[in-house]
């Protein structure tokens, strides 16, 4: 017997803790049978491997003992998609606690195992009105020879088709949850084409750029690395951004990488601090060339992956400003219908300073056709007006939205406020019909800033609401488009760090992505707001799947607009001087495009969150709850990186 062994045995024959029952399941051999066979050879060959012996590995499944002698049990693959049954019978009569009859019947369930074992044709279960599995191999079972406990899966635990275990044992979940296996081979699949299409059909080549970066004012909030050297740290990568253009200046043609990237945000939207990016870059490359090449990319994916066959020649594309106005939303979600139209010069002003408090405000009407009949319609509106969806629309302070039901039983179909030639008007503009939903919403008279209007969100609660109640039916199929002409520079907030300059503005994006024309350059420094960036974003059922953009390639263009334009000090400008020293180097112009790889893998496979197709997500705090991270430093550690906490 090895050393180890033994000293493993003493080591448990000492602790009270076990039984010896647990002893014997849980310290096991290090050495196994390799297997022999695959259950998709049981499968495929079925009785043609009838009497050959083989070794399977697999976990143990329901246990049935039909009498003292006879003992069922299902064996699944180490996938846990194949099933096989297991027959055993006491060999040769003999009943001893080594014996793998006794053996089987002490397993529990879930518990990994090495079987030798018979094959045997198996009959048809006769009568039988149990429901056969998915994955059971009905053609063969196999008879137990030998079994070789592998580990033993805690008594304590209860694991059923129904069970949800919690993020602390997320391995359970995986294990137990076909749904997440099944998302993390989509995923895998997913990254296969991805790296097969770019680097196989676009000369892409794949580069791993650093993890360990350094603190620049990109855009998001970073997470820090210190090191042992007093004082200093490394940063996250927000985005190989950075790197990516480097890499164009350094005479790489075609890049391409699926990246971790780090964000210290806000982490409510279904976000996750450390998420993955198809991330890419071209050089002598233009807008159009980068969109062409991610539609060739996504529509292999859809098509590979979906079976889609209806995908357009080339997405269609419409501007910020469109977008917004039409949908309230940067990233419309073109199935739902329900456009926004501006109705301001063609209502009352009476009614106009009736539905808020703003002075000269845009005034906008979408329809819902939710039923035929305007009291169903009426008692869907109550609903959704007493539900907790509506608060934010009910407390925008720019006033509620006026809702109206069409109805062709009332004074002027239901639509009196608006007067007889505007309900007329309107009627004929929305095409209007009995129980359709009226809704209206002003806003002020601004230029567009952000990723969506009150209205735009309306819109998609209303639409949410509607499905969730059973009035409409929930959108089907995928619309794509790309989002473009959006403004370069937005006013700074403060939920995002942005550049940190003082003259009130950050980039839209990123501080790199080149402003779109002539004219627009013109315009960097008489009025940076109305300066359009040459940046596009990929949306698809409301969801943006990622943007890119054409970047600065001149050192000149890209100092003026940090320093004059963002206002960004020279201490901030030299956290960027390694790029600037690059883009000086002859660099040629290039465009790129990120896409969320999470994202994507969860609107291809219709999932709510990012979460149920990541292996280990984090919570919406932040945390891995299986490994319990983030942990607090020691003193030690603090001490090792130089640091102290503040009291
Ligand atoms: N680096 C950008 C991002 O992470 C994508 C890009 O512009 O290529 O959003």
């Amino acid at each position: 017997m090895p050393v180890y062994w033994r000293t493993l045995r003493n080591l448990v024959r000492h602790t009270t803790v076990f039984t010896n029952a647990c002893t014997l399941l849980t310290i096991r051999p290090v050495h196994f049978p390799p297997a022999s066979c695959t259950f998709d050879q049981l499968a495929t060959q079925g009785t043609e491997l009838n009497d050959t012996q083989v070794v399977l590995h697999g976990y143990i499944g329901t246990r049935r003992d039909a009498s003292k002698s006879l003992t069922f049990a299902e064996l699944h693959d180490m996938t846990l998609g194949a099933t096989v049954q297991l027959v055993s019978t006491p060999t040769n009569g003999v009943d001893g606690s080594d014996s793998p009859h006794v053996t089987l019947r002490e397993l529990q369930e879930h518990s990994p195992v090495a079987i030798n074992g018979t094959i045997k044709a198996r009959k048809a279960p006769s009568g039988s009105n149990r429901e056969t599995r998915a994955g059971l191999i009905t053609s063969v079972e196999v008879k137990v020879d030998n079994i070789t406990p592998l580990n033993a899966f805690p008594s304590g635990i209860i694991m059923s088709k129904e069970t949800v275990f919690p993020p602390e044992q997320r391995h359970l979940q995986i294990r137990n949850d076909p749904a997440v296996r099944n998302a993390l081979a989509f995923r895998s699949k997913a990254a296969r084409i991805v790296r097969n299409e770019l680097c196989e059909k676009h000369n892409f080549t794949e580069i791993e750029t650093p993890l360990l970066f350094k603190s620049t004012p990109e855009g998001a909030r970073e997470f820090l690395v210190p090191t042992r050297a007093p004082g200093m740290a490394y940063a996250l990568p927000q985005s190989p951004q950075q790197y990516k253009q480097i890499l164009m200046a350094s005479g790489i043609p075609r890049y391409m990488q699926i990246a971790k990237c780090f964000r210290d945000e806000d982490l409510r939207a279904d976000r996750q601090p450390e998420f993955t990016q198809v991330d890419l870059e071209m050089s002598f490359a233009s807008a159009e060339d980068v969109m062409r090449t991610v539609e060739a990319v996504v529509k292999r994916l859809w098509t590979e992956l979906l079976g889609a066959t209806d995908l357009p020649e080339a997405f269609p594309r419409m501007s910020y400003e469109e977008a917004m106005s039409r949908y309230g939303s940067d990233k419309p979600d073109l199935r739902l219908g329900s456009e926004i139209q501006r109705i301001e010069y063609m209502i009352p002003v009476d009614l106009v300073k009736k539905i808020g408090p703003l002075n000269d405000p845009i005034v906008e009407v979408m329809k819902f056709s939710i039923a035929d009949d305007a009291n169903e319609t009426r008692n869907f509106v109550n609903t959704f007006m007493d539900s907790p969806e509506a608060q934010p629309f009910i407390q925008n302070p720019h006033g509620q939205p006026g809702i109206f039901i069409f109805d062709t039983r009332k004074p002027l179909q239901g639509l009196q406020v608006f007067g007889f030639e505007a309900a007329e008007a309107l009627e004929d503009m929305l095409a209007l019909e009995d129980g359709d939903l009226v809704v209206i919403q002003a806003r002020p008279n601004t230029p567009f800033a952000g990723g969506s209007t009150p209205i735009g969100n309306l819109r998609l609660a209303l639409h949410k609401a509607a499905v969730k109640h059973n009035y409409i039916q929930p959108p089907q199929g995928f619309a794509f488009t790309w989002i473009n002409d959006f403004p370069l520079f937005s006013p700074s907030s403060d939920a995002e760090p942005g550049q940190g300059g003082a003259a009130g503005l950050a980039a839209t994006h990123h501080p790199f992505t080149s402003p779109k024309t002539a004219a627009d350059v013109d315009l960097l420094l008489s009025d940076p707001l109305s300066v359009r960036a040459d940046h596009y974003d990929l949306v698809v059922n409301g969801v943006e799947l990622g943007g890119g953009s054409r970047r600065i390639h001149s050192a000149e263009m890209q100092e003026l607009i940090m320093r004059e334009v963002l206002q960004m000090s020279d201490e901030r400008v030299k956290d960027f001087a390694h790029l600037l020293e690059v883009l000086r180097a002859g660099c040629p112009p290039h465009a790129g495009l990120a896409l969320g790889f999470d994202r994507l893998v969860a609107v291809m496979m219709g999932r709510e969150s990012v979460r149920d197709v990541i292996a280990f997500p984090k919570s919406g705090r932040g945390e891995d709850m299986l490994v319990k991270s983030p942990t607090r430093m020691t003193g030690g550690q603090l001490e090792t990186y130089h640091l102290r906490l503040r009291e």
